[in-house]
């Protein structure tokens, strides 16, 4: 990343919408111009902030869904019934209109391609987005570091990047957990994930993955403590948790 994105980092632009991809009903992703952006790693998020006529401002923090792209950043943000931020953004926000945005932040939880280790990424519902910009990391760089992904959603009609995550990728597994309605066929009965899962779906502790675990807090306190009771090393266990955010 450049020099410029310590020093940056901080600094409000501003973004104008390009595009942007409907991924579900509830969620969109939203594709900014960003002249001047100092560049990114996959998992970072930035803060977004809106300012109404009379000089209200709101803010709210939103994690970067695709690897650093010039000046076009994107991110996917889920409506929140009576949501300040999330349901102008997914409503009224149209393409051209002006948006803030400083970053990126958050250093700790972002991996790198030059990483060799396995990698095990969990995700509870919007959780997904920093975990895509991982997997869009790893095409665009061309390394072959094996990932898998255990996606937790309440039902098939939530998932997010559905086409992308459908084609099959090498060294890659994907195993999705549905907490409410299973897809049409699919046997058994929803649950939420638990030891069993992790254990079956994800890499033995002893592979030393690096696990990026994120999603609402309860979601990521409970993986995280299944990963521990694994023997995961816990330096090892990455956590990004998706609490309402205010400024
Ligand atoms: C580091 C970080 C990264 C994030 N990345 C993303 C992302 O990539 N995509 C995304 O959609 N969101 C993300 N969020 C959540 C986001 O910042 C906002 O909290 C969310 O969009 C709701 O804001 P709002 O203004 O619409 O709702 P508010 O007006 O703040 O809240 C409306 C109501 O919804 C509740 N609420 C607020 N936020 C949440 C939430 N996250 N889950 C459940 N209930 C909530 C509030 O308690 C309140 O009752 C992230 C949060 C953090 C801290």
């Amino acid at each position: 990343m450049a020099r410029t994105a310590v020093s940056g980092r901080l600094a409000w632009r501003v973004a104008r919408l390009a595009e942007f991809r409907d991924e579900t009903p509830t969620a969109r992703t939203l594709v900014f111009d960003l002249p001047g952006w100092p560049g990114h790693l996959a998992g970072q998020h930035v803060d977004v902030r809106l300012t109404a006529a009379d000089g209200y401002r709101a803010q709210r923090s939103y994690s970067l869904a695709a690897p650093s792209d010039g000046d076009r950043v994107e991110l996917t943000v889920q409506r929140v019934a009576d949501g300040e931020v999330s349901e102008h953004l997914t409503g009224p926000y149209a393409i051209g209109d002006p948006v803030e945005i400083r970053g990126p932040i958050g250093g700790w939880f972002a991996w790198r391609p030059t990483d060799p280790s396995p990698v095990l990424l969990i995700a509870g519902g919007s959780g997904i987005v920093p975990l895509m910009a991982m997997i869009r990391a790893r095409r665009a760089a061309g390394v072959r570091t094996p990932f898998k992904l255990i996606y937790s959603l309440r039902t098939p009609a939530e998932l997010y990047y559905a086409d992308e995550l459908r084609t099959p990728v090498a060294g890659m597994d994907v195993t999705y957990v549905y907490t409410r309605e299973l897809p049409e066929g699919r046997p058994g009965i929803p649950r939420r994930i638990d030891v069993a899962t992790i254990n079956t779906a994800g890499w033995p502790a002893e592979f030393g993955a690096s696990c990026f675990v994120c999603g609402p807090t309860g979601f990521v306190e409970t993986v995280a403590d299944i990963l521990v009771a694994l023997g995961h090393d816990p330096h090892r266990i990455r956590t990004e948790r998706f609490g309402p955010s205010r400024d």
